[in-house]
């Protein structure tokens, strides 16, 4: 792939990972086989000491999968990438490969959700702990760190309120105190953010959302920056098994050819609805790194080319209005999830939220009239006027909240 090392971003999203395959197909072919052939009993022993090149079962290596990897890693500037099952398979295979019990981890508060649970219900129970921060906040970082801290993880930009952690602050805390930096890097892709770049050792992405764009796979992938730490996470994750399957990496890597033009107008498009959401008297607040209003909008800048598709916005009328929107809303689909192509919406106090009740709901930071946009890239003007549409609904005694 080293003749793809100049090519300019958009072009390596094309080229990325394509090798040359039998009867020279333009795209990878999709080897749908759970195990391969080996040549004689000797080639198989040279295959498993690692003497010969090849593939052996698809839970360890397949050239589908392994096209898709390269790509990913290629993207974001990693040595080698693991294709998994989903966002989740990966985040757990990279905590079970790096820590062990004793250890101590600093997370963001406002870090996907399942990501959350899985440090404080599943890796608790085997002695390994974790303190969650406002890491937009550097102080409450090194704060929070302690000498058995292993991994300092962040989300950047991160749910509910697209908060904006900087990369490099983080990066330097972490290797203070030999610690790993872990970055999250769905909401941005590598279009827009590269955190190796500010220091990052391990890059995750759920591919479920921009990378693959089109909302019909789930998936996920850990990209790293050497072979020791490859060969590890490799290990782990042949024995996990949450590996992803040749169909969808092939679908994976057929997304990520638009992913520079799709996410260039995610931005655009995400602009122009932040500002017009400001601007809406239903509309308390809106929080869109592309906003001078964001209180991390300078950070933003230093570490992010574009300023990426996630908005979230408070509705002066609370859990009410929250509902009238969502009932009203038409070409924006109702749903959870992001970084697909089309528009979706979704109100946390009545739908991802609900059954936690106001008073978790207050702690956590879901205000009752909380909505998120996952913006798509449908013509703009079709969008505003779906949510001009849906917000004109809200009853006018709503209106000031
Ligand atoms: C969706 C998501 C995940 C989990 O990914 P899955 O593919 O659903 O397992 C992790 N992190 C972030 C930021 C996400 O948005």
């Amino acid at each position: 792939m080293s003749h793809n090392k100049n090519l300019q971003f958009d072009s390596k999203c094309v080229h990325s990972g394509i090798n040359d395959y039998e009867f020279g197909p333009v795209v990878p072919p999709i080897y749908q086989t759970s195990t391969f052939k080996f040549e004689s009993a000797e080639h198989g022993v040279a295959l498993f000491k690692g003497e010969a090149e090849g593939y052996i079962y698809t839970r360890m290596k397949n050239p589908t999968i392994e096209a898709m990897e390269n790509a990913i890693a290629e993207l974001e500037g990693g040595y080698k990438a693991l294709g998994c099952a989903s966002g989740m398979a990966a985040i757990s295979t990279m905590f079970v490969t790096l820590l062990q019990s004793g250890d101590h981890v600093v997370c963001s508060k406002s870090v996907y959700g399942p990501t959350m649970t899985l440090l404080h219900t599943v890796l608790s129970k085997f002695k390994i702990e974790s303190t969650f921060v406002d890491t937009d906040i550097a102080e409450e970082i090194e704060r929070a760190v302690k000498p058995n801290t292993k991994i300092i993880y962040v989300e950047s930009p991160a749910n509910p309120v697209i908060a904006i952690t900087d990369l490099e602050a983080a990066a330097k805390l972490a290797h203070k105190n030999k610690a790993l930096f872990i970055v999250d890097n769905t909401f941005m892709s590598p279009a827009l953010q590269n955190p190796f770049m500010f220091g990052a050792d391990i890059v995750l992405h759920s591919m479920t959302k921009f990378l693959n764009g089109h909302a019909d796979v789930v998936a996920g992938i850990i990209v790293v920056k050497d072979e020791e730490m490859y060969s590890k996470m490799r290990k782990t994750l042949n024995q996990l098994g949450g590996v992803i399957d040749p169909f969808n990496s092939f679908l994976v890597h057929r997304g990520l050819k638009t992913l520079s033009i799709r996410m260039q107008r995610h931005c655009e498009n995400a602009q122009l609805i932040a500002e017009y959401l400001e601007n809406h008297p239903t509309v308390k607040w809106v929080r869109y790194p592309g906003l001078k209003s964001h209180p991390n909008y300078q950070i933003g800048l230093k570490q992010h080319s574009g300023h990426g598709g996630m908005i979230s916005f408070e509705l002066k009328g609370g859990f009410n209005a929250g509902e009238t929107v969502m009932n009203n809303a038409k070409l924006c689909k109702l749903a959870v999830s992001l970084g697909g192509v089309e528009t979706l919406i979704q109100h946390p106090a009545s739908m991802t939220h609900l059954t936690m009740g106001e008073e978790a709901r207050k702690s956590a930071g879901i205000t009752e009239g909380l909505v998120r946009l996952s913006v798509g890239i449908e013509n703009v003007k079709d969008i505003i006027d779906d949510l001009e549409n849906a917000l004109k609904k809200i009853p006018e005694k709503e209106m000031v909240g």
